[in-house]
């Protein structure tokens, strides 16, 4: 947490700044440790203060040992920060423009009439994991990797895809999850053309596709997992298009490694699926980071064609095609990026299961 500290304050001095207001969650977390929902951080060169409520103010003390806590007063947050920035002169603080709400941008400027508001994103200082925050995200990894192998004994035909996304969930949670990662995703047979079909009462039918997308959180960290599975035997255009997305899939992983922008892994696997005519159904990026948030930058897309990778960041590769009318096959790893390649976190096989 030290060493977080000094990473932000690096950055206050980078920018010129006197302080920052931090309000987003997972930023909170990160620089101080503290996981309750309300509060914000304020940072300057030499003081590290958590202002939060009644509610908090034990959980904060106990969590965020670097931070002075104080219970702010019923004048409204913003104002305990005004009588700070006054005693300790302070003239430019940044707030987070990519969370503050505009409601809390007004109430900001009126608290802080005297004081030059820089808008600022911190998430970019979170790309790059330390020891501790890769062996939270192996935890998760692990345990989503667990519900899978449990899933395969429990999808059979008439089973719902609700009923698949609530086991998956019930098994994560008795596995040590605090959460999901993200909305369970399950879409069988022609659904499956949605790359984001949320599970419904469909029940699973023989010769179904089912796709699954999936995720745990340990201690705040994300996990993202999708594998594609066929109950009973998988037809020629099933295999074949399964076969392809594999091939994709397992170029994309290849191609990780420090140095090279999102654009150009992606371009790797987009290519294979490109030569073999799918191209246009495979309609969104490669990947993207994964941390405290399920959706980090840097993004592995056709967009992203300035950020590089450094070595221990977390990023899922995940190429899909989707044929209306037919269905869709999705494959996804989370890794982590080496100066030489990358480690697959993800344990679950990859080769085409029949269940
Ligand atoms: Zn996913
Ligand atoms: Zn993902």
């Amino acid at each position: 947490m030290k060493k977080r500290l000094e990473k932000l304050r690096s950055f206050l001095e980078s920018r010129q700044l006197d302080g920052i207001i931090i309000s987003k969650p997972e930023n909170r977390r990160y620089f101080s440790g503290f996981t309750g929902s309300a509060g914000i951080l304020l940072v300057t060169h030499s003081e590290a203060k958590l202002l939060t409520d009644f509610r908090y103010t034990e959980q904060a003390a106990g969590e965020a040992a670097l931070y002075e806590i104080i219970l702010y007063g019923a004048q409204g947050i913003y104002a305990e920060v005004n009588s700070y920035a006054h005693d300790f002169k302070l003239h430019k603080i940044a707030f987070e423009s990519d969370y503050v709400t505009y409601a809390g941008y007004s109430s900001m400027i009126q608290a802080l009439p005297e004081i030059e508001l820089v808008p600022v994103e911190l998430d970019v200082l979170r790309s790059i994991k330390d020891k501790v925050e890769l062996s939270y995200i192996k935890q998760a990894v692990e345990i989503a990797d667990a519900a899978f192998t449990h899933i395969l004994s429990f999808i059979k035909p008439g089973i719902s895809e609700q009923a698949v996304a609530l086991e998956l969930e019930y098994k994560m949670k008795s596995l040590g999850a605090e959460n999901i990662a993200f909305d369970t995703i399950v879409a069988s047979g022609k659904r499956g053309a949605m790359p984001h079909g949320q599970p419904t009462e469909k029940l699973i039918e023989t010769g179904d596709l089912v796709t699954m997308d999936f995720g745990a959180v340990y201690k705040g960290y994300h996990s993202d997992i999708t594998r594609t599975v066929s109950v009973g035997k998988a037809n020629a255009k099933q295999r074949k298009i399964y076969e392809i997305v594999l091939a994709a899939q397992l170029a994309g992983v290849r191609a990780v490694r420090a140095g090279l922008v999102g654009r150009e892994i992606d371009a790797v696997a987009r290519k294979l699926i490109k030569d073999a005519g799918f191209g246009e159904y495979f309609g969104h990026g490669l990947g993207h980071a994964v941390g405290l948030f399920i959706h980090e930058e840097p993004r592995l897309s056709p967009s992203n064609s300035s950020v590089k990778l450094e070595k221990n960041m977390v990023v899922t590769v995940e190429p899909g095609i989707y044929l209306p009318d037919w269905g869709g096959i999705r494959i996804e790893d989370t890794v982590v990026v080496c100066d030489a390649g990358c480690e697959v976190l993800t344990a679950s096989s990859k080769q085409l299961i029949e269940l």
